[in-house]
């Protein structure tokens, strides 16, 4: 028989849908914006080997926008996705509405610090770990999961979700994994359908470049001329840099020898109108 997995859209249903599970044993739930693709899969089938019952969110967070922002023309795809979570046999699919998740009168907001202030994301997208924090705040006080995925490739925010979940005492474990690739390198990313054809020619310039660099920082040379020439070569592809930053894996510090700690290498560059990003250890 088909596989469908229960959609629910206010939480009282969600609970009572959840009711059996708690009970029952473990919940993994992998937060999503939705737009599906194979990085969110890997993400799921991570989830699967943890927990009995498995919670995909789809919700495409206006708190995490700014008005200039994407979230207008960012991917809905509610039907494809579902044929993927079906697939996946995914236990519930939680899809709240704008006001299910931000009813009438919200007036709370977490505010996240430490990596959050690293000067990476944050110091381009302002309003995002204040709405990422907040939405995932709710999303496990609504699903109660044991465990939450979350990928390295948005590697801030990763850091961010763990460090909220330790400061806030939260019953739930944080699983971090590993980016999932094209063949040519470039990460997975629901916004990589924004990119034109020579665009996405030219997109795993990113990846090229973070891993040349890192495996020159690893060979001893300076990290700060390692940076600016790498910011060089992604520049010469045709991208508007943001950042591209040495920084301490944990707490995302400034690293300024290979000392310092285990390094990762973090990058923000626009492409024409999309703006990608992508992370590797040293
Ligand atoms: P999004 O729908 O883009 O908000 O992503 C939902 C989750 O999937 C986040 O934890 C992302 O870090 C993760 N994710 C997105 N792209 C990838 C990828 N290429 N590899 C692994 N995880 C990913």
């Amino acid at each position: 028989m088909v596989w469908r997995p229960q959609v629910v859209r206010t939480v009282s249903s969600l609970r009572r849908a959840l009711a059996p599970s708690h009970k029952a044993g473990n919940v993994a739930l992998v937060p999503t914006m939705g737009a599906l693709h194979r990085g969110h899969v890997t993400l799921i089938r991570q989830a699967r080997r943890r927990a009995r019952r498995v919670v995909v969110s789809i919700f495409v967070n206006p708190a995490q926008f700014a008005p200039h922002e994407d979230f207008g023309s960012y991917p809905r795809r509610f039907a494809e996705d579902m044929a993927v979570l079906s697939a996946e046999k995914v236990d519930v699919v939680w899809a709240p509405t704008p006001q299910a998740m931000y009813p009438e009168g919200f007036a709370t907001r977490i505010a996240p610090e430490g990596a959050a202030k690293a000067g990476l994301e944050d110091a381009f997208r302002p309003h995002f770990f204040g709405g990422v924090a907040t939405v995932v705040a709710k999303l496990f006080t609504q699903v109660e999961p044991d465990f939450a995925m979350f990928g390295e490739k948005d590697y801030q925010q990763l850091r961010v979700v763990t460090q909220m979940a330790k400061d806030l005492d939260l019953a739930v474990k944080i699983v971090g994994v590993p980016t999932v690739r094209e063949k040519d390198g470039l990460a997975l990313s629901s916004r990589n359908a924004y990119l034109s054809e020579s665009e996405r020619e030219r997109a795993p310039t990113l990846y090229r470049t973070l891993k040349t660099a890192a495996a020159d920082i690893k060979a001893g040379e300076p990290i700060e001329s390692v940076l600016v020439a790498g910011r060089a070569k992604i520049e010469l592809a045709g991208f508007i840099v943001d950042y591209l930053e040495a920084r301490h894996a944990r707490t995302l510090a400034p690293i300024l020898t290979r000392n310092d700690g285990p390094i990762r290498l973090l990058v923000a560059a626009k492409l024409g109108k999309t703006r990608l990003i992508d992370n590797i250890a040293v």
